[in-house]
């Protein structure tokens, strides 16, 4: 299969390790959005959110706060964004993955919010959850 982290999980392109377990793999980011940032996949190929079995998150998401702490330990960041790209254009490698991405004070990233507060009615909030409440 031509997926670059199935190759990496495999070991026939390098990488640089911070944790692997049976069904997990941790690696520094190539790009070093800001210092530490780590990638968190399933070793099982899943390609979004969209196709996460439940055993896989489950499998994946208990090795995020292990990563989390470590990373607050090692750089002692102000924060830690956690995001996950899907579907394009904004997952470039479409084998699931987690970023960690530790924040510092003046790290250039803008990587948050807009803040909507106040300009919705309770109707508006109501038909949003009743939509998603009959999806799930
Ligand atoms: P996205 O799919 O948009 O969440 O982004 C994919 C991420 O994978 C980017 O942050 C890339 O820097 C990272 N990436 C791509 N190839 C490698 C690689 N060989 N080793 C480590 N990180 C990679
Ligand atoms: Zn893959």
């Amino acid at each position: 299969m031509d997926c670059i982290f199935c190759k990496i999980i495999a070991g026939e392109i390098p990488s640089f390790k911070v944790y692997e377990d049976e069904n997990v793999l941790a690696f520094l980011d190539i790009t070093q959005g800001t210092k530490g940032h780590t990638l968190i996949i399933p070793k099982k190929h899943i390609k979004n959110v969209y196709d996460l079995d439940e055993e896989t998150a489950a499998n994946l998401f208990k090795v995020v706060p292990k990563i989390a702490n470590a990373l607050k330990k090692s750089f002692n960041p102000i924060g830690i964004n956690i995001v996950n790209n899907n579907d394009k254009p904004l997952q470039q490698v479409f084998h699931y993955h987690i970023h960690l991405i530790p924040r510092y004070e003046n790290d250039g990233m803008k990587l948050s919010t807009i803040n909507n507060y106040g300009k919705f009615s309770n109707d508006y909030f109501n038909n949003l959850s009743d939509l998603i409440k009959k999806s799930i």
